[in-house]
């Protein structure tokens, strides 16, 4: 097996893009089935491109101790519609792959023999500013959002513009290591990624999404401008919220969307549906597009793309249903995450229970100095709430954890057995609340001593 080792010295920091021609992957059928590629310095993500056939083309990523990641096979990446500025999609081939931390060295691309490829191109993405997580707080009206100064975005190159948003579409970034990431700072780096992915291979404004969910139900603010700017996401555009769901939700790597995403969809077309007085359940004049459409809808039923993937798109119906439900009031829910309670005395950040709830959740050890997390929902409609807790069980967790709600000034007080019934939403009760932000529900590590006590996630539904 040929393996011909490609070296390339780069100025820029953040990124390095290089064609190849010539010798290197020329305009041909490649006879040889392996090309290694060596980066100017260690990176994160990579980005490529080119001209030809897919077939069954794979990558795999060189670590810095020479290891090598397994192989993933490529996929077609669908963000290749026309933008403002920029050029319309045209490479047949295009992916991004992201590695856990910044520190690969080189590509390895295994090609089909007989394989047509012509005009490759390589993005190395390495430093990624420093990024640090918002403070936007969830509320029954627009859900928490991490703005662009949270993931560190680059300045558009172009002035947003912007169009009366009267449908809300979904897609998938189609990047299966998108939905491996294991916190919120990797997801984040990944929405940053992309930005540079579609600045650099088409010569967009900014990142063409409005919005993207990642796998932890984090939502990110995506192209810069604010409300109802105009993206590029689905060819049309002008009218149209792009939300790109940060995986690959179809064949081949049949990921699944799940109960997190599906929430942060719901949350963030709910509040775009009722700002707007948008029918989640019906269809309208989608002036972009030319033509009526269903409301919220997905890639796919505008474009020639398997966007959002068969997993997600066939999520679309219930999403409908949730999305009406909520701004109508009935099942109107609220979700608050870990890392929107408040915390007093020692807890510790953990994220290994794959049964948690988004990215992480925070333990405190029980029957030690007093340690409380506490929740303060948004209450904007005074009624009946039901009350469910979200925990990662163990056979460590304390079986009589101690789950407070005071209102009024008056404390109530259940217990809960964290060794058990993990990884779903778990009903305390149902209590009538006041429209207040004066309502605080949380849990403490009282009692005896030797156990965990697992903080990760409210939810509040009006009944
Ligand atoms: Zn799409
Ligand atoms: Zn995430």
């Amino acid at each position: 097996m040929l393996l011909p080792l490609l070296v390339f010295a780069f100025a820029q920091v953040e990124s390095a893009q290089e064609s190849f021609s010539g010798e290197q992957l020329e305009s041909h059928r490649v006879e040889v089935s392996s090309y290694l590629f060596t980066a100017p310095g260690p990176f994160r993500s990579v980005g490529f491109w080119w001209e030809g056939d897919l077939e069954g083309a794979e990558v795999a990523l060189f670590g810095v101790n020479g290891e090598l990641s397994p192989w993933w096979p490529v996929e077609l990446a669908h963000d290749l519609n026309l933008d403002d500025g920029g050029l319309a999609g045209s490479s047949q081939v295009s992916a991004l792959v992201h590695g856990r931390v910044a520190q690969q060295t080189g590509l390895l691309l295994r090609l089909a023999p007989g394989q047509l490829v012509q005009q490759f191109s390589i993005l190395w993405i390495s430093t990624l500013p420093a990024i640090q997580p918002g403070t936007s707080l969830a509320s029954t009206a627009k859900p928490a959002v991490f703005d662009r100064a949270s993931w560190g975005a680059n300045p558009a190159v172009c002035n947003p513009t912007f169009c009366t948003t009267t449908h809300v579409a979904m897609h998938h970034t189609a990047s299966a290591s998108e939905y491996t990431s294991q916190s919120w700072a990797e997801c984040a780096a990944n929405v940053k990624a992309s930005q540079v992915y579609h600045m650099v291979t088409r010569g967009w404004c900014d990142i063409g999404y409005n919005y993207l969910i990642c796998p932890h139900g984090d939502i990110f603010e995506g192209r810069g401008g604010g409300d109802d700017v105009r993206g590029a996401h689905d060819g049309y555009n002008c009218g149209s919220m792009g939300v790109s769901m940060m995986g690959y939700f179809h064949s081949p790597y049949n990921q699944i969307l799940n109960a997190a995403m599906q929430d942060a969809f719901v949350d963030l077309a709910a509040w775009k549906c009722d700002q707007q007085n948008i029918d989640p359940l019906g269809s309208s004049w989608y002036a972009g597009f030319g033509g009526v459409k269903e409301n919220l809808y997905g890639h796919r039923d505008v474009s020639a793309t398997a966007c959002p993937g068969d997993l997600a798109y066939a999520e679309l119906p219930q999403l409908r249903q949730r999305v009406e439900q909520k701004i109508q009031g009935g099942g109107m829910e609220i979700i608050l995450d870990n890392h929107l309670a408040s915390f007093t005395g020692v807890w510790n950040t953990g994220s290994s229970s794959v049964d948690k709830y988004g990215a992480d959740y925070r333990w405190a050890s029980s029957g030690t100095a007093t340690a409380r997390a506490l929740w303060n929902p948004m209450i904007t409609q005074a009624g009946n709430y039901q009350i469910a807790l979200w925990w990662p069980q163990g056979s460590n967790r304390n079986p009589s954890t101690q789950v407070g709600l005071l209102l009024n000034g008056q404390l109530f007080t259940i217990t809960v057995n964290q060794q058990l019934q993990g990884g779903q939403w778990n009903v305390l009760g149902t209590v009538a609340l006041p429209a207040s932000a004066n309502t605080t529900i949380g849990l403490t590590n009282q009692g005896a001593l030797g156990w965990v006590v697992m903080a990760d996630a409210l939810r509040l539904v009006l009944q």
